[in-house]
């Protein structure tokens, strides 16, 4: 899939959605509306619809935002160097249609140690029994 249409995205997506997925932002810490969710499902990019991350792996991370500690199908996740705000970071973005999703820290428990920091605003959450 190639990047979509902006003009489609702009009428498609909320302004925080459009935000986070297509100008790099950040939803504020805690306002999220998936950073408490513990219900079973999955998590796709709210752009293309991929499947990124999986509710056995989310967990309270206390951060603010939506955290897990791996990622569902990794051929649909592509990491990328960001060295924006003073910081060197590892950004993680959807590899289908390259909506920007969050960071990626080496912080995280185990079995990987790693903590995907995600923005609830670039991910669409589907429940398992729908
Ligand atoms: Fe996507």
């Amino acid at each position: 899939m190639s990047k979509p249409d902006d003009q489609e995205l702009r009428e498609r997506l909320t302004d925080i959605q459009y935000q986070v997925t297509q100008r790099h932002g950040t939803e504020r810490a805690f306002t999220g509306e998936l950073n408490d969710n513990k219900a079973p499902g999955k998590y796709l990019c709210v752009v293309c619809g991929a499947h990124l991350f999986d509710s056995e792996s989310k967990y309270d991370s206390r951060s603010g935002w939506p955290s897990f500690y791996d990622v569902a199908v990794l051929e649909n996740i592509e990491e990328a160097t960001d060295e924006t705000h003073g910081m060197v970071r590892t950004e993680v973005h959807c590899k289908k249609c390259d909506a920007h999703q969050g960071h990626v820290f080496p912080d995280g428990p185990q079995p990987t140690g790693m903590r995907y920091c995600i923005n609830s605003a670039s991910l669409k959450f589907v429940p398992t029994d729908e």
